[in-house]
């Protein structure tokens, strides 16, 4: 089962809850935990340990000046920008350039070949026994970090029990994290701004067609607006973590509570077969 964690916005606890219920598995069973956060990972940051890294590459055209007549086709075709064809070379801009191809078919003299270009790399490590955490890390000034969404997807595409941690937002990272997994937990405030953002994630996780469920973290007790709308658009509220000191203070030296604190592996495995009772696991 692959089950998706996500929010509308950066700062909602998140990577937290992924890294809690991914701990809470590896207690019961081996679990794969996947960071698609790849402008900035951070779960390596729970679960510290040596790395093993592979490089994620793309493809972008290199030009045969040799060939070249400089006759623009190129240029034209390219509808990100990514290429200036001037009266005696052809420039690229390879942050711009989407690695689609089409230059290349377009070129009358069959000038443009492609090379690969690093843009990322994954991590892989073991940090304790039944736990795989594989990270994505997207280079700094990449503009486009799908392929390194892609790579991290394919290393765990054969695992049992993956968790999932997403970018924040409602945007393509997103969309590319979510889809196809079988489940996704919301992770969501309880404030209007948590509920603006949790709406737009909702809505792009129902597009998807993937079963979704929140989590409130940091409910202050007073979660009527929350739920309420969770009521209105069918979705379950799976768990809720109260804000206290003693769970603040956990979170902020980059705890697990769900290891630190009494009580709270238990209400992770319960969130666990919650979202295996949502999806008839
Ligand atoms: S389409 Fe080919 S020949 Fe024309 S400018 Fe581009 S690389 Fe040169
Ligand atoms: S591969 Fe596609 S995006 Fe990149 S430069 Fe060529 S046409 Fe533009």
């Amino acid at each position: 089962m692959k089950i998706a964690v996500a929010s509308g916005k950066g700062g909602t606890g998140k990577s937290t809850v992924a890294a809690n219920l991914a701990w809470t598995c590896a207690q019961r069973r081996a679990v794969t935990l996947a960071d698609c956060d790849v402008e900035e990972p951070n779960l390596h940051l729970f679960f510290p340990a040596p790395a093993a890294e592979t490089p994620v590459t793309r493809m972008v055209p290199v030009f045969d000046e040799e060939l070249c007549t400089h006759c623009g086709d190129c240029s034209h075709f390219c509808r990100y920008g990514a290429i200036v064809v001037m009266k005696d070379r052809v420039m690229l801009f390879p942050e711009l350039c989407h690695s689609c191809g089409g230059c290349m078919l377009v070129c009358p003299e069959g000038a443009i070949t492609e090379t690969p270009v690093q843009i990322g790399r994954t991590e892989e490590r073991t940090p304790m026994e039944n736990l795989r955490l594989i990270s994505g890390v997207m280079n700094e000034g990449e503009a486009n970090g799908i392929p390194v969404i892609h790579a991290v997807k394919e290393a765990i595409s054969g695992d049992e029990t993956v968790i999932i941690d997403s970018s924040p937002g409602s945007a393509c990272p997103v969309i590319e994290t979510v889809k196809e997994t079988d489940f996704c937990v919301l992770v969501t405030e309880a404030t209007p701004f948590g509920i603006h953002d949790l709406e737009l994630a909702a809505d792009v996780v129902e597009a998807l067609g993937v079963p979704s469920g929140v989590v409130i973290n940091r409910s202050s007790g007073d979660d009527a607006e929350t739920e309420a709308f969770c009521r209105e658009r069918n979705l379950r509220v799976l768990m809720k973590i109260p804000f206290t000191r003693e769970i603040a203070a956990v979170q902020n030296r980059g705890g697990l509570i769900a290891r630190d604190l009494e009580g709270w592996e238990e209400a992770f495995a319960d969130l666990y077969e919650s979202v295996c009772s949502e999806v008839g696991a």
